[in-house]
């Protein structure tokens, strides 16, 4: 990456594992939407840091969605990863030194490592990681799956953070790959009646067939829908999952009391309506994400409880084919894509 909107595949040196460290061969690579924002310039949380890096000269930028197999593992590696392991990886290391991560608080560190951002990630044929944050893929999890994992994992973040309790009504605000998922999580927890928002037809039915009770056009009166379900009173938790400008509406859905959890990347100064989140006591929260949650989002894979699959519509073949998954990742409207288009580098079925 040269600048904002300026992004070429060129070759570098290959990566070296050194203590602690791992080099994984990328079998397959997904663009998130943040990096799409980031790269396009959009002012999002690190854009900042982004610019200084880049006012510096090139930055080997992105790719945190990833899966692969090990190459090779530096010394002090954790017990159970070899090389030849498919594995993905936690995209956020904390420093593990820092008077915050030494007082068990990892989620305060000031300085962590983050794939693709603070050094090069997984947009290239093979990605040096912290050999702590890999996580091995069940058998029978296929790459593509592997590499869309994260969101999965963010999404059961999310759910843990709102504390969705038995029988809570739940409103997930956009039916994109986040809205989809999170309905996904919503059928299999605690979530008793499940309402999904969304602009897309394709999407909605996704949400439909994921399992949501009412899914509405979000070009409708979405509020009337919401407190129509509930009795007037509101979905006790709100997925706000559709982007800048519907933060508003997830302020007006859920109930005195209830929780609203920001899904979505908003700019620095994105409004939001203070004073009547004070006066009706709703509590915001925005959930990290982080390990072991990505454990368990594979075995949910690995059984059939969650659908990953249904969100990939777009696989290209090869690292000279990452702009052009960026470019489609960045306008699904206007591709038909369902989520991030997939970038295969290689078969690991076929290199086993
Ligand atoms: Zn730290």
């Amino acid at each position: 990456m040269r600048g904002f909107g300026d992004a070429a595949v060129e070759e570098v040196p290959d990566p070296v594992a050194g203590p602690g460290e791992a080099v994984v061969d990328v079998a397959c690579v997904q663009p998130s939407v943040t990096e799409c924002m980031l790269l396009a310039g959009e002012p999002i949380a690190m854009h900042t840091v982004l610019a200084a890096r880049l006012a510096e000269g090139p930055v080997r930028f992105g790719g945190h969605e990833f899966a692969g197999v090990v190459r090779a593992l530096g010394p002090g590696a954790p017990d159970g990863i070899r090389v030849g392991d498919r594995v993905t990886a936690v995209e956020t290391a904390p420093c593990g030194r820092c008077a915050a991560c030494r007082a068990s608080h990892p989620h305060a560190c000031p300085s962590p490592a983050v794939l693709g951002f603070t050094g090069p990630g997984a947009f290239a044929e093979q990605v040096l990681v912290p050999a702590r944050t890999l996580v091995r893929v069940p058998d029978g999890v296929t790459a593509a799956q592997a590499a869309a994992i994260q969101p999965l994992a963010g999404a059961l973040h999310g759910h843990a953070a709102a504390a969705v309790h038995p029988g809570d009504s739940v409103l997930i605000i956009g039916a994109g790959v986040m809205g989809v998922l999170h309905t996904q999580v919503a059928r299999h927890g605690n979530a008793g009646l499940v309402m999904v928002s969304g602009r897309s037809e394709a999407k909605r039915e996704l949400a439909g067939r994921a399992g949501a009770d009412l899914v509405m056009d979000a070009v409708g009166d979405v509020e009337a829908a919401v407190l129509a379900a509930t009795g007037g009173v509101g979905a006790d938790v709100v997925f706000e999952a559709a982007g800048a400008g519907t933060f508003e509406l997830a302020a007006r859905c859920v109930r005195r009391g209830g929780t609203i959890v920001m899904v979505s990347v908003l700019p620095d100064h994105a409004g939001a309506p203070l004073a009547r989140l004070r006066e009706r006591g709703i509590t915001v929260v925005h959930p990290r994400s982080g390990g072991g949650v990505f454990e368990h989002a594979l075995r949910l894979v690995a059984r059939g409880d969650v659908d990953v699959d249904c969100l990939i519509s777009h696989r290209l073949a090869g690292v000279e084919a990452l702009p052009e998954a960026l470019a489609i990742t960045r306008d699904k409207q206007r591709y038909g894509a369902l989520g991030p288009a997939q970038v295969d580098l290689f078969d690991w079925d076929r290199a086993a």
